[in-house]
């Protein structure tokens, strides 16, 4: 008897991709002033309409017409006369249905508000002034990038940020905003603690937010609506389609203009709807994977997971992100839970991308929200990135080392003195590449030597997931003293940013930042947050530590070295008096690092302890009250003295 095996769904085979694969670039609306052409991939829809609409939102019927089937399941029309600012929406009937649908092109690049019609628009009306000779910075590597992972809202919407148009693009981009204290805020600030990225967080148009009320609402935005449109609610206009274009530009081109590069969050793995998303109605069930019983399967922990690995999800990802590039002259993207997408495609788009602006700066979670039927060996993990080129993951060891899980909220990490957790702090140390010095042993991949080169591994301690760097060290810190506490921050931050890899901070964490211990604000108010530039003020010692560590890495190569062999020739392991110690010595001249040694010693105890170090001779760049890259002092003997809970960096 033969065995029965399961149906393939009809997406997946050779013959629905030979049939339909639709290579041409000319999805969407193309503008001309004497007609406009538009073209929409939809192979099983027995009828396609297009309506057009004179305004994005208000209610009005539509002009209707009929859209002719043309090549490899796409839907043709022109249509003769300028239609330059009109809107429109697609309608479809599928076999077996009698009701129509209705969806927005996935490729729309201007909306309405609430994204609920495109736009017909001719991009040049959106440019700026100078908007032409808006240069990029010039590419860094990526272990050379220092990131900072803000939200647009936050940054500016706190009365004490000084800005002229809070909670905005615009205000994103405004330069010369003072806080209390004359402190400097937004882009000055940035500039002033010397980040080299800012990453935002999803300004792709999302869901959540009604833009038209004038109701306060918060989320962060991953619940995705239109992929190739910023979100409207951080324009000063969500009606006037072009509005949020031409003002997300002017925000990039401010800050090109301080030298930032800008690196957007990215959230193709799941859509806000599902059963009723513009996608499933346009082709139902081919951009979302199916579980075992038919239904969406879930692995985003959202409802519904996208299908990259199906050819025409992967040339929707590949062309919305050249989109952003071309368009909007980004430096980069961090992928939101990059485990559900599969590696042919994350390989696909670095290959695209270098084609276009080479050097952008990629990574992305190594993780999914879900299991999900992608096969885990396809999957983009933490413990698979190594097969991807400059394509790098958040090493989640190195944050939980630090300060304890973020699952475990009670649970402290090495800097709050918690035993046995020196081996994982050196294996983000050396951005999870295999070194001889450290032990494996009885630890999974995941934990380990997952990355190949250093450009595989962001090195961090927190971000906009989880309590805030300052939440964690408190909760996990009961009857201690806040002077103890601030001890043991500005040793985690001097943790990262000795750390080999790719630097990530999180918006706010030079300022203490707290969320007044929420451990997940994605949708919490203004109130719990906003960064509150007052904190500049009174944890001005932090923010001039950060900023010191900053300036110090930047100074020195050794610390960021680009290559997984420089780090086990060049960098070891030093014996450490006590437990709850990491010590580490680079040789800098080895790597063409200004300085011949740099040590670094770690010490999360809570007792002064002493260090034999190689050589007699060290100036002090970083103790536990200031870091930077002028000597604070002198040591002229080999014994290097750590005060409790504190970093030493010295060199010579
Ligand atoms: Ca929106």
């Amino acid at each position: 008897m033969k065995k029965k095996r399961a149906a393939r769904n009809p997406f997946d085979t050779a013959a629905f991709g030979k049939k339909y694969h639709y290579d041409g670039r000319d999805l969407g609306a193309r503008y001309q002033s004497q007609s406009t052409t538009f073209r929409v991939w939809a192979p099983t829809a027995r009828q396609v309409d297009l309506l057009l609409f004179t305004t994005g939102h208000q209610p009005e019927t539509p002009r209707v017409l009929s859209m002719k089937r043309d090549s490899k399941g796409t839907w043709l029309l022109n249509v003769a006369g300028d239609l330059r600012n009109q809107y429109y929406r697609y309608r479809l009937l599928h076999p077996g249905r009698t009701d129509a649908v209705e969806a927005v092109d996935p490729y729309a690049v201007a909306v309405g508000a609430n994204g609920d019609r495109a736009m017909i628009v001719d991009l040049r009306d959106t440019d700026p002034e100078q908007w032409s000779a808006d240069k990029r910075p010039a590419p860094l590597r990526a272990t050379d990038a220092v990131i900072y992972e803000a939200h647009v809202r936050d940054f500016t919407i706190h009365r004490s940020s000084g800005s002229a148009c809070p909670g905005t693009y615009l205000g994103f981009g405004e330069c010369g905003a003072r806080g209390p204290g004359n402190v400097k805020t937004g882009v000055d600030h940035l500039v002033e603690l010397g980040v080299t990225h800012v990453h935002l967080l999803p300004i792709a148009d999302f869901a959540s937010i009604d833009e038209t009320s004038r109701k306060k609402q918060y989320n962060w935005g991953y619940d995705p609506k239109n992929y190739n449109v910023p979100e409207g609610s951080y324009a000063t206009d969500p009606y006037d389609g072009r509005v949020r274009v031409r003002e997300f530009k002017q925000m990039v081109q401010s800050l090109h203009e301080a030298g930032l590069h800008v690196v957007l969050d990215v959230v193709y793995n799941h859509t806000y709807h599902a059963v009723d998303s513009h996608l499933n109605h346009l082709v139902p069930g081919y951009y979302y994977r199916q579980n075992a019983e038919g239904g969406f399967s879930n692995g985003s922990g959202c409802g519904n997971e996208t299908a990259s690995d199906r050819t025409m999800v992967r040339k929707m990802m590949v062309d919305s992100l050249v989109h952003w590039v071309k368009e909007y002259h980004v430096d980069g993207f961090r992928f939101d839970l990059m485990g559900l997408h599969d590696l042919e495609t994350m390989a696909l788009i670095r290959k695209t991308l270098d084609g276009i602006a080479p050097g952008l700066l990629l990574y992305g979670e190594g993780w999914t929200g879900g299991d999900s039927p992608l096969p885990y060996e396809r999957r983009a993990m933490k413990p698979n990135v190594s097969q991807l080129r400059h394509i790098a993951a958040f090493n989640d060891t190195l944050r939980d080392a630090i300060k304890g899980h973020v699952a475990e909220h009670h649970q402290g990490g090495f800097v709050q003195g918690v035993a046995g957790l020196e081996e994982r702090l050196k294996t983000g140390l050396t951005a999870s590449v295999r070194h001889p010095q450290i032990d494996v042993t009885g630890r999974d991949l995941w934990n380990s030597h997952w990355a190949k080169e250093p450009w595989h591994c962001v090195s961090y301690a927190s971000c906009h997931d989880n309590h805030t760097l300052w939440d964690k060290i408190k909760l996990t810190t009961p009857g201690r003293s806040d002077a103890e506490r601030l001890q043991m921050y500005k040793l985690a931050a001097a943790i990262v940013m000795t750390s080999q890899g790719i630097a990530f901070m999180h918006a706010g964490e030079e300022l203490v930042r707290t969320k007044k211990g929420h451990e997940n604000s994605y949708n919490l108010p203004d109130a719990i947050n906003a960064i509150d530039w007052k904190r500049k003020v009174d944890h001005v010692d932090v923010f001039n530590y950060y900023r010191g560590l900053i300036a110090l890495r930047k100074a020195h190569p050794a610390l960021h070295m680009p290559g997984a062999a420089m780090i086990r020739k060049h960098l070891a392991f030093l014996p450490m008096p006590s437990a709850g110690m990491v010590g580490f010595c680079i040789d800098g001249a080895g790597v063409g690092d200004p300085a011949q040694w740099i040590v670094v010693l770690l010490n999360a105890t809570g007792s002064r302890q002493t260090v034999q170090l190689p050589e007699k001779g060290w100036n002090v760049l970083v103790d536990g009250a200031k870091a930077g890259v002028k000597p604070l002092r002198r040591i002229k003997t080999d014994l290097a003295e750590v005060e409790p809970r504190s970093a030493l960096v010295l060199a010579r």
